[in-house]
């Protein structure tokens, strides 16, 4: 792909970037591993001022950034500033707990002979982050601020469709105080990844992405030895059982299919309806798809933005017409539309069967699968049935049913009268080829920190 700003809501060109050379990036990971040793001299209240410093930035500065994001990708003006908002505030949770995340465990000396014994969280050096373009700051950002505290540094590759927001992040971390080096953009084609990840001055990688693209970064890391952390598709399940508030749960439906104009990895993609409720529900829940607008992503009125390429359009509808043409029914939307712009209508198809692609692929854009089951345990058995387990959404108001659900979804994640959001205080990131490790909380930042043992005898 080449890198470039392509607008989607015109498919305008607007500016394009030469790919840097070997030379470049050989020079980009050298200066990585510098400010990773320069790092190790700082202390965390230090590294938590330039946190802090950043999250004043992205505060100051969101409504630019955010401008930028819609241009690039197409997201909702207002969609992107709350996103920029969100970074803020990641940027400040991280400074504000890193102190006691990676505090030094004390351990039962007694029990292990010593006179004293402890687990301590070290930083293991410049980490690879390769991402997408679908949340532009937020997905870096997740990674970043952790990692700079945790004292790593970090190589992004972005998606090649924002170069303008990749740039600004390795901005940001510089106009906040960190040194030269410790976070820099690498405007680099995915092809360039195996010879970065080979590099033995990258110590890991992350990456958010597709489940090919996680396939081919795992087996670089497998051959190199070098952890990675992948969050990868998802097909969310969002499973409404009798007892739930059918109006609630229709609208938050219709939010948690169509945020970000369908293009998020914890969407809710595949609505399992009791039979009881499954009617009303279908009605409720198409009523709201079709209420929402559609239309210039920067217009305040507009609901859902142009999807960020026309190959993603062109996939989504070619998976609406495959189910269509083996007997689906479509409730809403389901036409492309024609002008510039790659919008697409949301859409309700129901009526799917095992075989149809939208049973088993992730649908990335406005498009929600309708099921009808007869039980309990036929929703779990619809809910677990894909290779993914990213998110999964349960709607009861039954507390014995909310424990099973909890218990029973194959899902990182399981939000029970709510959609699946992330929160830096939780823990993020699935099973199945969903992906595995985990972003967000204590428990993302230690994922590239080596945890070292101290025996003292
Ligand atoms: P993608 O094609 O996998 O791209 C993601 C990133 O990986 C981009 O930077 C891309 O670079 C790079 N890439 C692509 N193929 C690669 C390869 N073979 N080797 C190394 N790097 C490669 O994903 P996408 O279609 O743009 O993004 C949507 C996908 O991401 C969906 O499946 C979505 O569910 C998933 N996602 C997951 C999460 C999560 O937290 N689990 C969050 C958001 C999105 P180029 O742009 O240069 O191709």
């Amino acid at each position: 792909m080449p890198i470039a700003t392509t607008n989607p809501a015109t498919g305008q060109v607007l500016k394009t970037y030469d790919d840097m050379s070997d030379e470049q990036v050989d020079a980009a990971i050298e200066r990585a591993d510098l400010a990773f040793r320069q790092l190790h001299g700082t202390t965390i209240a230090e590294r938590g001022r330039w946190m802090i410093a950043a999250a004043d930035l992205l505060e100051a500065e969101r409504d630019e950034t955010a401008r930028l994001m819609t241009t690039e990708m197409g997201k909702t003006y207002a969609a992107a500033k709350a996103e920029v908002t969100k970074c803020a505030t990641a940027c400040r949770f991280y400074a504000a707990n890193a102190p006691k995340m990676l505090a030094d465990e004390p351990a039962d000396a007694a029990a292990v002979k010593a006179k004293r014994a402890y687990v301590r969280h070290q930083p293991i050096g410049p980490v690879l982050a390769v991402m997408p373009w679908n949340f532009p700051l937020w997905q870096v950002m997740r990674f970043a601020a952790p990692a700079l505290m945790a004292g790593n540094t970090g190589l992004l590759k972005h998606a090649s469709n924002v170069p303008q927001t990749a740039l600004y992040l390795e901005e940001l971390f510089r106009r906040a105080g960190f040194p030269e080096g410790a976070f820099t953009t690498l405007l680099v084609g995915s092809e360039k990844v195996d010879r970065i990840l080979s590099d033995p001055r990258v110590r890991a990688a992350t990456l958010t992405g597709s489940e090919r693209a996680g396939r081919s970064i795992a087996q670089i890391a497998g051959r190199e030895l070098k952890k990675t952390v992948l969050e990868l598709g998802g097909s969310d399940p969002f499973v409404v059982m009798p007892s739930a508030d059918l109006d609630k749960a229709a609208e938050v439906a219709t939010t948690a299919r169509c945020q970000n104009n369908g293009q998020s990895c914890i969407a809710a993609k595949r609505f399992i309806v009791h039979t009881d409720v499954f009617d009303a529900f279908a009605e409720k829940f198409a009523a709201r798809m079709s209420a929402l607008r559609v239309g210039d992503p920067m217009d305040e009125n507009t609901d859902v933005g142009p999807l960020a390429s026309e190959g993603g359009r062109d996939e989504i509808h070619a998976q609406v017409r495959d189910a269509v043409d083996n007997g689906a029914t479509v409730l809403c939307g389901g036409e492309k539309p024609s002008g510039e712009g790659w919008y697409y209508p949301p859409t309700v198809v129901t009526d799917l069967r095992p075989g149809m692609r939208m049973w088993a692929e992730e649908v990335f854009g406005p498009v929600a699968g309708l099921y009808r089951v007869d039980s309990y345990e036929e929703a779990i058995e619809v809910a677990n049935g894909t290779n993914f387990g990213l998110g999964s959404n349960a709607w009861t108001t039954d507390p014995a049913e909310q424990e099973r659900f909890a218990v029973d979804l194959d899902a990182g994640n399981v939000f029970i009268n709510g959609m699946t959001t992330s929160y830096p205080e939780l823990p993020f990131g699935g099973v199945k080829n969903s992906g595995y490790g985990r972003e967000l909380s204590a428990v993302g930042m230690r994922e590239f920190c080596n945890t070292k043992t101290v025996w003292v005898g």
